[in-house]
């Protein structure tokens, strides 16, 4: 039972599928290194992809956001300085067909308190004769002595017949002594010449109140300006005494002359902040609006979600090449233990095929190796040939020196014939006791004798002392046998059998000489000497 199991494991040692199939070891570790490679790389795609794609979602909502702002402010303005047109219009007509010298002042004024009442936006109306003095106005105040020919707008329409209102300055109001925007109209004598300016002002605060309401982040801006560039209104709020001024800003100077409307992402001069801006010039009247919203506002939620996402992504990262690094490493351990097996595997097989006495081949490496070297002979239509070897009188040799000196004289007679090899396919073996073969592929007759005789004269030259052998050295004797396979019959047994016929021929013969066969049939002896 024991020895069917060794037998059996010997087999399995000797043969060539003594190692599981399937996937190597280190194809493993290069799928696993091209897995987690790809998995690597597909997070990181993936995260930036859908980074990118946020920002210019985020992008492309501010652009709505901004748009819109300056299109509802664009509209409140244009709302607020049409109806002031309106009811100036009116005033101005009702006024000069009354005739500008016959103002019925305590009517008029009561009036323009009437309206005044009537627009939330209004801060007052006035009417100022050709010199500046105050004539009427909407305030239950009139100073007396007020004057207001210092006013730009009033010098304006003095030098300017335009009959169309003038949006001026923002300017501190003489009465309520709050920021205002002057609307003004001239007033014209019957004659074309000038009777004195109608004036409505817009307050500031009804801007900024309604600015006020909408949801601006910290650095967000809103702005009404001239469309000259003077800043009427801001949000956030700056002092006009700065006398803020859009005229230079890209804005103003490079979109506004190409288009009425647009977006554009600008540095403001007013502080200096990158943002991303909306601008309309109104239809009907010389004014801007500007809504925009810092870049930060835009890209730092975007940036926040960015680096969350790619603090996650890096803590999955970590914890995969940690999860790799033991999987790899387990399996370069694996991998070592596989080349391990397989060199121990290797010297094992080594071993059995070896024969331990001459360090040749052993019968068993003879038997794999012919079988398989006439099949491949078979496919590739090339001779094989076959040489067995015999030491003469060795059992008189033995006998003489004794058995240590005959272990010696067989390892020298199997140095010479290896030493004789040439081909790395031909193959010398020990076939047992002082017999040897010597396996030549791809070899044909004359060649195998060749070498025959070449092994003999090298037995020859080893010049071993033989006492009780006739010419008092050491020879042997050989058997050649050569087969094509694709031609004719040949297997391991039979070539083995025809060599070992010849070889007993050269003995009979007189040893010390090969023999060969001819046509399988007749066994002619050669001795070449
Ligand atoms: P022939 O010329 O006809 O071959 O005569 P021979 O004496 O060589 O042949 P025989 O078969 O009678 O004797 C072979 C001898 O080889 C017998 C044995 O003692 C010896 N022998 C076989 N194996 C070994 C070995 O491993 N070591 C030693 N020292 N001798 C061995
Ligand atoms: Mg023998
Ligand atoms: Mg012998």
């Amino acid at each position: 039972m024991l020895g069917r199991k060794l037998m059996e494991s010997s087999q399995s040692l000797l043969g060539d599928n003594a190692l599981p199939r399937g996937p190597s070891n280190s194809k493993v570790f290069r799928l696993t290194m091209a897995f987690m490679a790809l998995v690597v790389v597909t997070f990181i795609g993936v995260e930036g992809w859908r980074a990118e794609r946020d920002y210019h979602r985020a992008y492309a909502v501010a652009q709505d956001s901004v748009s819109n702002l300056a299109r509802a402010t664009a509209q409140h303005a244009e709302d607020a300085v049409r109806e002031v047109d309106v009811v100036t219009a009116g005033l101005r007509e009702r006024l000069e067909g009354d005739g500008l010298n016959t103002i019925d002042t305590p009517r008029i004024q009561g009036l323009l308190k009437e309206q005044t009442l009537l627009m939330p936006q209004l801060q007052g109306l006035f009417i100022y004769g050709p010199s500046g003095n105050w004539i009427a106005t909407s305030q239950y105040i009139t100073p007396e002595t007020a004057n207001n020919a210092d006013r730009d707008y009033f010098n304006y329409h003095r030098t300017h017949a335009s009959r169309d209102i003038l949006i001026g300055k923002l300017v501190k109001s003489r009465t309520s002594r709050e920021l205002v925007i002057p609307v003004s109209r001239r007033l014209d004598n019957p004659d074309g010449s000038f009777g004195g300016v109608l004036l409505g002002t817009l307050k500031l605060s009804y801007f900024l109140d309604y600015y006020g309401d909408f949801q601006l982040d910290d650095k967000g801006a809103l702005v009404l300006a001239l469309r000259s560039g003077e800043v009427l209104v801001r949000r956030p709020f700056m002092s006009p005494a700065a006398d803020l001024s859009l005229a230079e800003s890209e804005i103003f100077k490079r979109y506004l002359p190409v288009s009425n409307k647009g977006v554009a992402e600008v540095m403001a001069v007013i502080d200096n902040t990158p943002r991303l801006y909306a601008y309309r010039a109104l239809a009907s009247y010389p004014l801007v609006v500007e809504a925009g919203l810092s870049l930060e506002s835009i890209v730092g939620p975007w940036r926040h979600d960015l680096f969350k996402s790619a603090l996650v992504l890096l803590i999955l990262l970590a914890g995969l090449s940690g999860f790799g690094a033991i999987v790899l490493n387990q399996l370069r351990g694996r991998m070592a233990l596989e080349k391990e097996i397989r060199l121990a595997h290797q010297a094992v097989r080594d071993m059995a095929l070896t024969d331990s006495l001459t360090g040749l081949g052993n019968r068993g490496k003879l038997d794999l190796t012919l079988t398989r070297e006439v099949e491949r002979a078979r496919r590739e239509r090339t001779p094989i040939a076959l040489v067995m070897l015999d030491v003469d009188y060795f059992k008189r040799f033995n006998d003489r020196y004794g058995h240590p000196a005959g272990d010696a004289c067989l390892r020298q007679v199997a140095a010479a014939i290896q030493a004789t090899l040439k081909r790395p396919a031909d193959l010398a073996a020990r076939f047992g006791g002082e017999e040897f073969t010597v396996l030549l592929p791809d070899t044909d007759l004359a060649g195998a004798c060749a070498i025959a005789e070449q092994i003999l004269q090298a037995i020859r030259t080893l010049g071993i002392e033989h006492l009780d052998h006739p010419q008092q050295q050491v020879t042997a004797s050989v058997g050649v046998c050569c087969r094509r396979p694709a031609l004719e019959f040949a297997s391991p047994t039979s070539m083995i059998a025809a060599a070992d016929a010849c070889l007993y021929m050269a003995k009979r013969q007189g040893r010390d000489q090969w023999c060969c066969e001819v046509g399988h049939e007749a066994l002619t002896p050669s001795k070449v000497r």
